[in-house]
């Protein structure tokens, strides 16, 4: 393969230097911003996790104070009323529904309240719908409470009579002799309106996802926003495991469909209830993809201006890089006229550019030497034979019309043999100044070997390079010459293309018209074919 193809097949794998900064320019650039996108993004998700734990948290606390201050109200509430019996002399019925139902009415803490004797009859029990008046209770619950004498709040159970799911709260009412007589009752139903609804708002969800739900000291749900679980046992969550050991605070957790919650949670101390306050954390991926979103439309543009400022920086880099590289890569295949260098404000592109286009320029010049020492016959001067035939040939191929003269010193070895060879060269180059002088510029002189000269006259007849050749014959013969004697030449002419078709055929003809002056005496001219 020659080489120029060689070097142009490996050339087309190499990725330029101009793609490969702004490739690796751009590539940092996105890099960056990349890293920085995701960094800010978990820094923001984890931030909006601790917000979100720590809110929760917050929320949890004072639903629970709530939650304890309403229970305490609660109690207070049956307290009283069982201070209001117990210093009755006589239950009297009236009096007994009366105080019932204001207690019922006067704060809606409980759905319905009974007033229960120790056998277990119910003396009074409002409101009057319930129609449990007269009749003795059954739920195990409520006899427990009976026996037991004392405060009590059972787990959430169903009633057999109504089906209802409740949470029944007592009180023991002793007599002013200190004698147990019996207790008054109340219970809120836990899946119609309520105590709990009505304190902490009927629709536990918000927009968000967010919602609470409040558990018993066992682990029951008393109030949750999906009513169909309330009551069921969630003592298996392991939050719901911390309030039942009376902790509160803050938590991530899975629940039950696997879904990841953040979680606040507090215990109520007055009851063992806790209440959890949770959000699922697809709130958080709501609120971190606005964010996203934001920072990306905030910082798309200055990335955007950041990328074209960077590519044209390196772009400008690479230019005197790339240019003094397709500069050198001329170099080696044609010869090319060197522009004004330019200025670079990168030191070292200036560098290298003022080293290259130095460099070059030596090269040419020590080429352009070389080439006339190619050219130039050493002792003369003049042009020598190479250049002669480079000559004749260029004006061959361009077909030019121009006449050749052969000069050859007359006796020359004689004036070797009785001079000297040095002195001998002296005649030589005295001859060759006599010959330049004596044509134009545009004259081709060379010294063809030895004492021989040849002449090339462009747009040249013979008779005008007759003219050119005596001038040089007796120029020579009436100057001083270095041995002191006379010094003449012998000359023949021949003209392009009149009289030859080829260079080797003019010379031909002109050297044998030297030869018929040398033969007709020397010190003469001859015209081919005359
Ligand atoms: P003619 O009149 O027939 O031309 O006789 P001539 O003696 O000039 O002819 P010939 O060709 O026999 O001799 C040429 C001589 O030129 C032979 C050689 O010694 C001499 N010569 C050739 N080149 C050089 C040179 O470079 N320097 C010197 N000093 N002499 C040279
Ligand atoms: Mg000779
Ligand atoms: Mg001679």
């Amino acid at each position: 393969m020659p080489d120029h193809k060689y070097r142009q097949t490996r050339q087309k794998h190499k990725i330029s230097l101009t793609t490969l900064l702004t490739g690796l320019v751009s590539l940092v650039v996105l890099l960056t911003s990349t890293i920085l996108l995701i960094a800010s993004y978990e820094s923001k998700k984890q931030s909006l996790i601790e917000t979100t734990l720590h809110l929760n948290s917050f929320n949890a606390h004072k639903l629970s104070q709530t939650m304890d201050s309403l229970f305490i109200s609660m109690r207070s509430s049956l307290e009283f009323s069982a201070r209001t019996f117990s210093s009755m002399e006589q239950m009297d019925s009236d009096v007994v529904s009366r105080e019932l139902e204001l207690m019922r009415n006067s704060s809606n803490y409980f759905n319905s309240v009974v007033l229960v004797e120790k056998g277990g009859l119910v003396l009074h029990s409002a409101p009057e719908s319930l129609n449990m008046s007269g009749k003795y209770i059954v739920s195990p619950t409520a006899l427990d409470a009976l026996k037991l004498q004392k405060p009590y709040v059972s787990e959430p159970y169903t009633t057999s009579s109504t089906g209802r799911m409740i949470v029944f709260m007592s009180q023991p009412v002793f007599n002013t002799e200190g004698m147990y007589v019996g207790l008054i009752g109340g219970s809120f139903y836990l899946q119609q309106d309520n105590v709990l609804s009505m304190a902490f708002g009927a629709n536990a969800i918000d927009d968000s996802g967010s919602y609470y739900y409040i558990v018993d000291s066992k682990g029951h749900l008393l109030f949750h926003p999906d009513k169909k679980r309330i009551g069921d046992d969630i003592s298996g969550n392991s939050i719901v495991q911390k309030l039942m050991r009376g902790e509160s605070g803050q938590a991530q957790a899975f629940n039950l469909q696997s879904v990841n919650l953040l979680a606040g949670y507090a215990h109520v101390p007055s009851n063992g209830w806790g209440v959890v306050v949770v959000s699922p954390s697809s709130v958080i991926f709501d609120q971190l993809y606005q964010y996203l979103r934001m920072t990306f439309m905030y910082t798309l543009i200055p990335f955007v201006l950041l990328l074209f400022g960077v590519i044209y920086v390196s772009h400008r880099l690479a230019q005197p890089f790339v240019y003094l590289a397709d500069l050198v890569s001329k170099f080696s295949t044609e010869k090319i006229e060197l522009p004004e260098p330019k200025s670079h404000w990168n030191r070292e592109a200036e560098l290298l550019t003022q080293a290259i286009f130095l460099a070059y320029n030596n090269i040419q010049k020590q080429t352009e030497s070389l080439t006339q020492e190619a050219m130039t016959d050493p002792l003369t001067g003049l042009d020598n034979r190479r250049m002669l035939e480079q000559k004749l040939q260029e004006w061959i191929a361009a077909e030019l019309s121009f006449s050749l003269i052969v000069v050859d010193v007359d006796k020359f070895k004689f004036v070797n043999d009785t001079y000297g060879h040095l002195t001998g060269d002296e005649v030589l180059k005295h001859v060759a100044a006599i010959i330049s002088a004596s044509v134009r510029p545009s004259d081709i002189c060379c010294r063809y070997g030895g004492e021989e000269f040849v002449l090339l006259l462009l747009n040249t007849r013979t008779p005008e390079a007759l003219t050119v050749a005596e001038r040089i014959r007796v120029g020579l013969e009436e100057s001083r010459v270095p041995t002191g004697s006379r010094i003449t030449v012998s000359q023949g002419i021949a003209h392009y293309p009149s009289q030859a078709g080829s260079g080797a055929e003019l010379l031909q003809r002109a050297d044998e018209a030297l030869y018929e002056a040398k033969n007709r005496g020397r010190n003469r001219t001859v015209v081919s074919g005359e």
